[in-house]
């Protein structure tokens, strides 16, 4: 045995052996049917102790802030808890636990692999190549008449479910947050709750509330991977949203229950720092927080085989443990997608220059930032759900002011978030500088669960908008998006023209606000074909997404408009698509536009509303008139 110093701070004892030396992994529960092994991060000068079924055992210092304890005899079905200076937890890595997360459980996670496991294939992508639907397990289900299991991970292995997702044609699944926490009572599934998740107990286990029997340690996690495997028979990939930047508390934390403040950052003056905005924000850059950060990732990919990561405020972690985590990653597989939100919640600890900060993608090759340039362009901002953006300029509580902007944000979101000739970065709000290296970096959307909806903002927004109107200027928003060469980000429901009744923040709101009506498919088909082929229009032409910067910048051409008006071209057309050039026109104006484009015959492929790739007419010469409040495709 020898001792490795990690950091000044922490010491780790790796013991030698044939293969090279073995390393801590937060392997808290090594069960065997001989004895199970029970290991824990904890104070040097603690006391510890592990209580398995109605033993209590007192655990060792294998090294100076590691303890051991074996229990002999086969100890499977047992729950067990650490005991740290009196503290009840069942540590900060459990990977199967009893109702609500309390203790942990002795299981043989084989028993948990549903039947087929072995051959399930993972679903990865180039991330030019991924078209992201965000989804809440009860939104989606509990309101679908088809659903045998409404609101459950079970209801994503169902045909109705599987069907509409292929049929809208995305390519991936964000699930938010489907690991345990703790905001819904799981003892009391019959009664109503709700919540969007984003209060972590244990990270490292699927919710109870949403498998059909949280007393059950291997049933959440069995149909937990019975969803993956549905999904991926579908070739749908799976992303988890990942919520490693705070804890619901400090008191109650698993974190702060094994090792006292050692997972938080605290502020010059001693206080527990808030970048989350939730009361807390963890310590990434420590050696332990950040090795469990990259051995949670690597254990979701190898136990239930994700195919991403949305980071939820990545703008908490530091950087080198994002690239630490990209590494890690890569070495396992290098299509798995990693997304997060580039900014904080309030002030964090460390310098912003040391955090995953949307402006310092670049530091961060290979992970993506989601773009408010490009969703307040085209809606206004996330701060007053009054103001329209650039959609709205014919409204009254439009842009009429710095229509210019808007419209060069608009472009720049376009473009993926990288530097383009023709875009003047001065006048893009909030990016003064590119802050893509390439256009993957950069998630494209207009909508997700954090906000209002696409429907409800536009309402909001503009008052006394027509139901027509709000359709044109839906449909045209979303084809912003599916035209980006970032990649593109849609809520759910949004394909049926989704309301939350005007809600927000609706991370608490009954099923009534929340839940998807399913109905809306059949009254708004137009809606809903629309999307359907936008997404297949995306996926059949390689020139909607060149995948790399100096590509885009060499075939993404703006042309000439007012700024009511956004049209580009696409030409030389890319590996594998027999279209020449294509033409991109977005036309907010409540007029028709007539916009000059290079002199040619062309196929029209998109216009007042309706997609459809063979083609809806001809035009031929050196302008192209469009409609108002709509977007117009056209090839050669
Ligand atoms: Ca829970």
């Amino acid at each position: 045995m020898k001792k490795l110093f990690i950091s000044g701070m922490i010491a780790l004892t790796l013991s030698a052996c044939d293969s090279g030396q073995e390393v801590f992994h937060f392997d808290e529960m090594t069960y065997s049917p001989s004895e199970t092994v029970f290991k824990l991060f904890a104070p040097a000068d603690a006391q510890c102790f592990v209580v398995v079924g109605s033993d209590t055992l007192q655990m060792e210092q294998m090294a100076d802030t590691i303890w051991i304890a074996t229990a002999q005899g086969d100890r499977k079905g047992q729950t067990y808890q650490f005991l740290v200076n009196g503290l009840v937890s069942p540590g900060v890595f459990a990977k199967a636990v009893s109702v609500n997360g309390e203790k942990g459980v002795v299981i043989d996670l084989r028993e948990s692999d549903p039947e087929g496991w072995e051959s399930d294939q993972p679903v990865r992508k180039q991330p030019q190549d991924i078209v992201v639907y965000e989804m809440h397990h009860r939104d989606f289900s509990v309101n679908q008449p088809l659903a045998q299991h409404p609101g459950k991970f079970l209801a994503l292995t169902e045909p109705w479910a599987i069907n509409h997702l292929k049929e809208l044609g995305i390519t991936a699944v964000h699930i938010l947050p489907s690991y345990d926490y703790g905001s819904v009572d799981e003892t009391r599934l019959n009664e109503p709750q709700y919540n969007w998740g984003y209060d972590p107990v244990n990270y490292n286990v699927p919710e109870g509330g949403y498998s059909t029997d949280p007393y059950d340690p291997l049933c959440r996690i069995r149909e937990f991977k019975q969803m993956v495997q549905k999904l991926h028979e579908a070739g749908i990939a799976v992303i988890l949203d990942v919520v490693y930047n705070h804890t619901y508390d400090i008191e109650h934390s698993n974190f702060q229950r094994t090792y006292p403040d050692y997972y938080y950052r605290k502020t010059e003056d001693g206080k527990y720092s808030n970048g989350s905005g939730c009361g807390n924000e963890t310590a990434s850059e420590k050696p332990m927080m950040r090795l469990f950060m990259i051995e949670s990732v690597k254990y979701w990919i190898n136990e239930y085989h994700i195919d991403g990561f949305r980071f939820d405020l990545m703008g908490c972690h530091d950087i080198e443990t994002m690239n630490q985590i990209r590494k890690a990653v890569d070495e396992i597989d290098p299509n798995i997608f990693i997304y997060g939100e580039g900014w904080s919640a309030g002030a964090c600890a460390l310098p912003n220059e040391q955090l995953g900060m949307k402006a310092n993608i670049s530091k961060m090759p290979r992970i993506a930032a989601f773009s408010d340039e490009i969703r307040d362009a085209l809606r206004g901002p996330f701060s007053d759900d009054t103001k329209m953006g650039w959609l709205g300029l014919s409204s009254t509580s439009g842009c009429e002011t710095d229509l210019g902007a808007l419209k060069e944000s608009l472009m720049y979101g376009i473009v993926g978030g990288i530097k383009h000739p023709q875009i003047d970065q001065s006048l893009v709000n909030y990016a003064k500088e590119a802050w893509a290296s390439e256009p993957t970096q950069m998630m494209a959307y207009v909508s997700c669960h954090d906000d209002m909806c696409l429907v409800d903002r536009l309402k909001a927004s503009i008052p006394g908008i027509s139901e027509e109107e709000l359709i044109r200027l839906d449909l045209l928003a979303q084809t912003a998006v599916f035209t980006s060469q970032g990649v593109p980000f849609m809520l759910s429901g949004e394909e049926m023209l989704r309301t939350k009744q005007g809600v927000h923040n609706s991370f608490e709101s009954p099923d009534s606000i929340n839940r998807l009506d399913w109905q809306n498919k059949e009254r708004y088909p137009q809606v809903f074909n629309y999307y359907k082929n936008l997404i297949s229009l995306r996926k059949n032409h390689p020139a909607f997404r060149w995948g790399e910067a100096e590509q885009v910048r060499q075939h993404l051409e703006f042309l000439p408009t007012s700024d009511a008006t956004v049209a580009f071209l696409l030409k030389e057309h890319a590996a594998d698509d027999d279209w020449a050039d294509i033409i991109v026109v977005l036309n907010a104006s409540d007029k028709p536009v007539v916009v000059d484009i290079p002199n040619g015959h062309y196929t029209v492929v998109c216009c007042d509303g309706q997609i459809d790739e063979q083609g809806l007419g001809e035009v031929s010469g050196n302008k192209v008139q469009v409609s108002k409040q709509s977007a117009l495709i056209i090839h050669n």
